[in-house]
């Protein structure tokens, strides 16, 4: 066999007991919880946006970047609902290198997923602390969720993980709001496919444990674009594509029908600045259709303190070592613009 052990991992309880989530801010998790629940059972008429890096890997510049998040929310309060991506899990497109803070807290050492599970759930408390929004992640590893599982109020299934079993069993089992992205190439029947399988009832294991649970009714669309068999991109966000997903949610029998639409990876093509023009898009295909209106729930933004993206080793603070992300000045821009066309 190829598996060298390196070193046992603690158990999401061990982890949990070192670094407890206080109960004050369980608390505020469990208010802005129903918040985002309300945005879905179409109770509130918010505007969800999860923003912020697309990996989230230095403690410090997320918690100053989540500082500016939490006064631009006070000023938008009335119409928009932000959740901040922290995503702790981000790796490079193919795997290779960076895999993100999970499993190597400092991009610069060598990869500790002891203590990357640990940072990352430091990291996701400081941020609720310091600015009382809780936080997204993406769902990248299932069998690490029980170490953030009291924390977050927003999971993301990504676009290469949709169709992955576990990943749709495990988000059956929880009750925030969750997204399943299209996959890669673009098929929306396997993005509904994963929908389905999320809002149902599974026994399986989780945890060690042979678990029942109980289905998701906040598992939802999240459009982000896709390649075609020649490498190209595909944008879904337009008025035609939301009206096409609108329609196949009609055909099936999901509760809480909901798009979330990504306005960068193939909706922009990773042009990142492209991104409050297509958010614009879509807050006007919203104000064109009433389903729309009703249905489309939100946005995903990839922004950060700096503009645009760098190498793992570039050093930047404040600036992707993913995907390039809207810098800050122009995100305060479009947010309020945002917030004044809702
Ligand atoms: C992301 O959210 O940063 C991301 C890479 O998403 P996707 O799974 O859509 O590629
Ligand atoms: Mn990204």
């Amino acid at each position: 066999m190829g598996f060298q052990v390196i070193q046992p991992i603690p158990s999401p309880q061990d982890i949990i007991d070192e670094i407890p989530l206080p109960a004050d801010l369980l608390r505020l998790k469990q208010d802005r919880d129903a918040e985002v629940r309300a945005i879905f059972e179409g109770k509130s008429s918010k505007f969800l946006l999860v923003i912020g890096p697309c990996s989230a890997h230095n403690e410090d510049a997320v918690c100053e970047y989540v500082q500016g998040l939490a006064k631009l929310q006070d000023e938008v309060a009335d119409t928009i609902l932000m959740i901040p991506r922290v995503y702790t899990n981000k790796p490079r497109t193919t795997g290779e290198g960076y895999k993100g803070m999970g499993h190597q807290p400092d991009p610069q050492k060598e990869p500790n997923i002891v203590e990357g599970l640990r940072a990352i759930r430091n990291m996701h408390i400081r941020v609720l602390r310091e600015s009382h929004l809780s936080t997204a992640d993406e769902m990248l590893y299932p069998e690490n969720f029980p170490y953030l599982e009291d924390v977050l109020s927003y999971v993301a299934v990504g676009a290469r993980s949709v169709e992955n079993q576990q990943h749709r069993l495990t988000i059956s089992g929880l009750n925030v709001a969750s997204g399943m992205k299209n996959p890669t190439g673009g098929d929306l029947s396997v993005m509904f496919n994963a929908i389905r399988a999320a809002q149902i009832p599974h026994i399986f294991i989780y945890k060690s444990t042979e678990v029942q649970t109980d289905g998701n009714p906040l598992a939802h669309a999240v459009l982000r674009g896709a390649l075609d068999p020649a490498g190209n991109n595909v944008p879904n966000y337009h008025f035609e594509d939301l009206i096409r997903v609108a329609d196949m949610y009609e055909e099936r029998e999901l509760v809480n029908p909901a798009i979330v639409v990504d306005t960068n990876h193939c909706n922009s093509a990773k042009q990142f600045a492209q991104q409050p023009r297509i958010g614009m898009e879509v807050v006007y295909s919203r104000r064109s259709s009433e389903t729309l209106g009703k249905m489309v729930k939100g946005l995903m933004v990839e922004s950060y303190l700096e503009e645009g993206s760098q190498s793992v080793d570039g050093g930047g603070y404040g600036k992707s070592i993913t995907d390039p992300c809207l810098g800050w000045p122009d995100t305060v821009t479009f947010v309020r613009k945002l917030a004044e066309t809702l």
